[in-house]
C-alpha cells in the first residue's frame, strides 16, 4: 500500500467541513476589510527565500525543501507567503499604483520540520500584506483582523503578545548590548544558539530549547533601545489596540523567526492544551525594509500569517463540524424520472438550492434512506404518472406533509420552501 508521505495529513470528514467553514469566514473578514485575494506560485527561485527569510533563520538553515528542475534550475518550495507576495508586488511594478495595496492570501506551505501536534511538513498559511502604508493604524488593523477572526470561530483564550524591534539602527545598538550581556555564559545555551550568537544572536531570544534558562529571563530588553521616534510610533499602536479593545501583552523576548522584521512584531497565543509548544495561531509584523532589499523602491509593509491547522486543532466548537444539511433530495425509479432529476437538479442547482439524487441504482426505499442521512429538507418524488400531467409531488421531510406542484412552478416553491 502507499502511503501519504511523512509530515503530511488528508483533511477528510468532520475537520473538512471545519476547514471549509474557516476558509468561508476568512474571505468574508478579508472583504470586510477590504483586502484583495492574491496567488503566487508553489515554488520559486531559492534565491528569494535566502534574501527575504534570511540566511540564518531556522527556515533557510534546515527547513526549506530545495530541488533542482529539469534545466538545473535552484527552486524552493514555498515556506511562507510573505516573499512571494512581495516579489509579485515589485516584479507587476505595483508601486506605481494607488497605496496601499491590501492583500490576503490562503496556501500551502512545505518546511521540512520535526512533525507534531500542529506542526506539519505541508501546511496551509492565511496571511495578510499591507504594502505602502506605515500608519500605526494599519499595525492595530494587520493585529485586530485575525483577532476577530478567531473570536469569530469560537476561540475565548486568546493573547496578543506584542513587541517594537524599531528601526535597523535600534537593532543595531540592542545587538552589541545582547552580544556583550551573553559572551561570558555563550556555552551555557544550546548548539544552536552558539552558531546564532555568531550569525544572528537576536534570534537566540527566539530559542525554544533555552526558552526557560535565567540567562535568557534576564537578558536587556529591546525597548530600551528604541529612538524617541520608534517609541513614540509603538505607543500609537497600543493606543489604537486599547481603542479596539484589544488585549494585549507587550512582551519583548518576542523577535520572531524570520529575518525581515522590524518596528511592530507580535504572536496571537491560544492557550489550549492541545497545541503544546505550538501555540502561535498566528504571527507577523513590519517589515519596511523588505521591498527595498528584493529590489524595489522604499515602501514601508506589515502582514501576518496564521497555520490553520493550528486553528482547527484548536476550535472545538461542535457547530463548526457538522455539515449543512442538504435542501433537497430527487427520487425516482426509471430512466424518464432520472433525466428529470438531472435537469431539475441542474436548475434547483443554479437558483442557490442545494441537491442532489442518486446515481449507484439504488431501490426507492434506500433513496428514502439516502435522503434521510443526508438531512434533506426536502423530498421531491418523480413519478411518470405525475409527469404526464405536469405535475411533481414534493414532500416535507419533517412534517411528511405532501404536495403536488404544477410543473412550472416547482423551482419557485422549492426556493421559497428550502
Ligand atoms: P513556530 O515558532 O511555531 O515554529 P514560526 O516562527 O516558524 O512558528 P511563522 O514562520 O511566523 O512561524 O509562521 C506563522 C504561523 O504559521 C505560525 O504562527 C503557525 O501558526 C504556522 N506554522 C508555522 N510552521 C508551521 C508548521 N510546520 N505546521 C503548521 N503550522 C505552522
Ligand atoms: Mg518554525
Amino acid at each position: 500500500m502507499i502511503m501519504k508521505p511523512k509530515g503530511t495529513y488528508d483533511v477528510l470528514g468532520k475537520e473538512a467541513v471545519k476547514l471549509e467553514k474557516i476558509n468561508q469566514l476568512i474571505e468574508y473578514f478579508c472583504d470586510f476589510y477590504n483586502y484583495e485575494y492574491i496567488r503566487t506560485p508553489l515554488f520559486e527561485s531559492r534565491e528569494l527565500f535566502h534574501r527575504s527569510v534570511g540566511e540564518s533563520s531556522d527556515i533557510v538553515t534546515k527547513e526549506t525543501y530545495d530541488f533542482k528542475d529539469r534545466s538545473d534550475r535552484e527552486l524552493t518550495l514555498r515556506p511562507e507567503g510573505t516573499a512571494g507576495v512581495v516579489r509579485s508586488f515589485i516584479e507587476n511594478k505595483l508601486y506605481g499604483e494607488n497605496l496601499p495595496r491590501k492583500f490576503f492570501y490562503n496556501g500551502t506551505m512545505y518546511r521540512y520540520e520535526r512533525p507534531g501536534n500542529g506542526r506539519n511538513r505541508e501546511f496551509t498559511q492565511f496571511g495578510i500584506e499591507v504594502l505602502g502604508s506605515n500608519d500605526p493604524a494599519i499595525d492595530a488593523e494587520v493585529i485586530s483582523l485575525p483577532y476577530r477572526l478567531f473570536e469569530e470561530l469560537g476561540f475565548k483564550d486568546l493573547t496578543v503578545k506584542i513587541n517594537n524591534l524599531g528601526a535597523k539602527k535600534d537593532r543595531e545598538k540592542y545587538r552589541e548590548a545582547l552580544v556583550s550581556y551573553l559572551k561570558p555564559h555563550i556555552h551555557e545555551l544550546c548548539s544552536d544558539c552558539q552558531k546564532r550568537f555568531e550569525t544572528n544572536p537576536l534570534r537566540i531570544l527566539d530559542c525554544k530549547v533555552d526558552q526557560d534558562n535565567d540567562l535568557l529571563k534576564n537578558v536587556p530588553s529591546i525597548l530600551d533601545y528604541q529612538s524617541k521616534e520608534s517609541q513614540d510610533r509603538f505607543k500609537k499602536v497600543l493606543q489604537y489596540l486599547t481603542f479596539l479593545d484589544i488585549d494585549y501583552e507587550v512582551d519583548d523576548k518576542i523577535v520572531r523567526g524570520l529575518d525581515y522584521y522590524d518596528y511592530t512584531v507580535f504572536e496571537i497565543v491560544c492557550d489550549k492544551e492541545v497545541l503544546g509548544s505550538a501555540n502561535t495561531i498566528a504571527a507577523g509584523g513590519r517589515y519596511n525594509g523588505l521591498v527595498e532589499d528584493l529590489g524595489g523602491p522604499s515602501i514601508p509593509c506589515m502582514g501576518f500569517a496564521s497555520g490553520l491547522e493550528r486553528v482547527m486543532l484548536a476550535m472545538d466548537d461542535p457547530i463548526f463540524s457538522e455539515r449543512r444539511p442538504l435542501n433537497c433530495y430527487i427520487l425516482y425509479v426509471n430512466e424518464e424520472e432520472k433525466m428529470k432529476a438531472i435537469t431539475l437538479a441542474q436548475d434547483l442547482r443554479i437558483s442557490g438550492v442545494s441537491v442532489d439524487y442518486d446515481t449507484t441504482g439504488r431501490s426507492l426505499k434506500s433513496q428514502f434512506k439516502e435522503a434521510d442521512r443526508n438531512q434533506a429538507e426536502l423530498l421531491i418524488l418523480l413519478n411518470s404518472e405525475d409527469l404526464s400531467k405536469g405535475l411533481i409531488t414534493v414532500k416535507d421531510n419533517k412534517t411528511k406533509e405532501e404536495h403536488k406542484i404544477d410543473e412550472n412552478e416547482i423551482i419557485d416553491y422549492i426556493v421559497s420552501n428550502a
